[in-house]
């Protein structure tokens, strides 16, 4: 068998065109742009080429960006009187801080400081409660992706056996909470877990969001299962020239792409999705604060 290859970067854009098209819809009908804000503390090379990005690709489906620079000495105290001051702005209906921030800062007091509705990294505790009771949240952006690319590939999730290798609050506990949301059997795995190679060979869907290049290899996975790969990892590219690296996932691609029915590749898979659902859930926030409809196949 050779799987399918799910095409992200393809469903991104269609993702993006819908947003783009609510956006002009918004304006037109009711004289409101959705507006994104994003806070880059400090000087990280790789912070900054994805905050560079998510303006680009905010500005391009038309909405406003904001994007508020702080140098890396700043005090916890600065960013989250700016973080309060985007709260109280009616321009801004999406707030993100880019992480990692400096050491003397807490990621978790920042994220407690963003207004839930204007959360649209989905990392607010009420935002992770709503989701888990089943009701309407901000949901993390690279989960929410995974989800449309499961519906869009499978149809109704229901009944399906689903594994999710990784449980980091960011990526595998909302995207267990989404999946079994939409019915699914669902099996978390993580570094403890006992024979996960067993673990996920009973499984239909098998997400990987590990952070180690390559693990989930041919004979984990059920013949014609369909795989999605969250983790980006660098590894040396010796044949692209010396101190070179490629980008690949946690699966190993070239052997699951054999047993697979369906495989998400990397670079070109879930990645491309995230910056695109960052943008559907600015839309959406915007649709809330103002009691308008929600735009259709853009939230969870
Ligand atoms: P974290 O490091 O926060 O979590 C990793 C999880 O993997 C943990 O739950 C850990 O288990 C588990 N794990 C680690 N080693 C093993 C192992 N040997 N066997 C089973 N489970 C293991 O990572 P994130 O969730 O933030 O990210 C995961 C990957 O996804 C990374 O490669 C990251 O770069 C990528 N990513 C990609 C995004 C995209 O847009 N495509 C967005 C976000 C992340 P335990 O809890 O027991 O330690």
């Amino acid at each position: 068998m050779t799987a399918d290859i799910i095409d992200g970067k393809a469903f991104a854009a269609t993702v993006r065109e819908k947003v783009a098209a609510h956006v002009a819809a918004l304006k037109a009908d009711h004289g409101i742009t959705p507006g994104l804000a994003v806070i880059l503390v400090g000087e990280d090379p790789a912070s900054e080429v994805y905050v560079r990005n998510k303006n680009r690709q905010t500005v391009e489906v038309g909405m406003n960006s904001y994007e508020h620079k702080l140098p890396a000495d700043s005090s916890q105290a600065e960013v989250i009187a700016l973080v309060e001051k985007l709260n109280n702005d009616p321009a801004v209906h999406g707030i993100l801080c880019q992480f990692p921030v400096p050491d003397h800062m807490s990621e978790r007091e920042i994220v407690a400081a963003i207004s839930p509705a204007k959360d649209v990294d989905g990392l607010h505790i009420l935002n992770a409660g709503l989701l888990t009771t089943g009701q309407k949240a901000m949901v993390s952006c690279t989960p929410l992706g995974c989800l449309m690319l499961l519906r869009d590939r499978l149809g109704s999730l229901s009944g399906f056996n689903a594994v999710v290798v990784g449980r980091s609050n960011l990526v595998g506990k909302p995207l267990a909470a989404l999946l079994l949301r939409d019915s699914c059997t669902v099996t978390i795995a993580h570094s403890r877990t006992k024979d996960i190679e067993d673990v996920c060979r009973r499984a239909d869907i098998v997400v990987a969001a590990v952070g180690r290049a390559q693990m989930i290899k041919a004979d984990w996975i059920k013949p014609g299962a369909t795989v999605i790969d969250v983790g980006i990892n660098r590894i040396p590219a010796p044949e692209r020239g010396e101190g070179k690296v490629r980008l690949v996932g946690d699966v190993d691609f070239a052997g699951v792409s054999e047993v697979a029915g369906a495989i998400t590749p990397v670079p070109g898979g879930v990645g491309p999705m995230t910056i695109a659902c960052l943008l559907a859930n600015t839309v959406t926030a915007c649709c809330r604060a103002n009691d308008l409809p929600e735009p259709e196949g853009l939230t969870a």
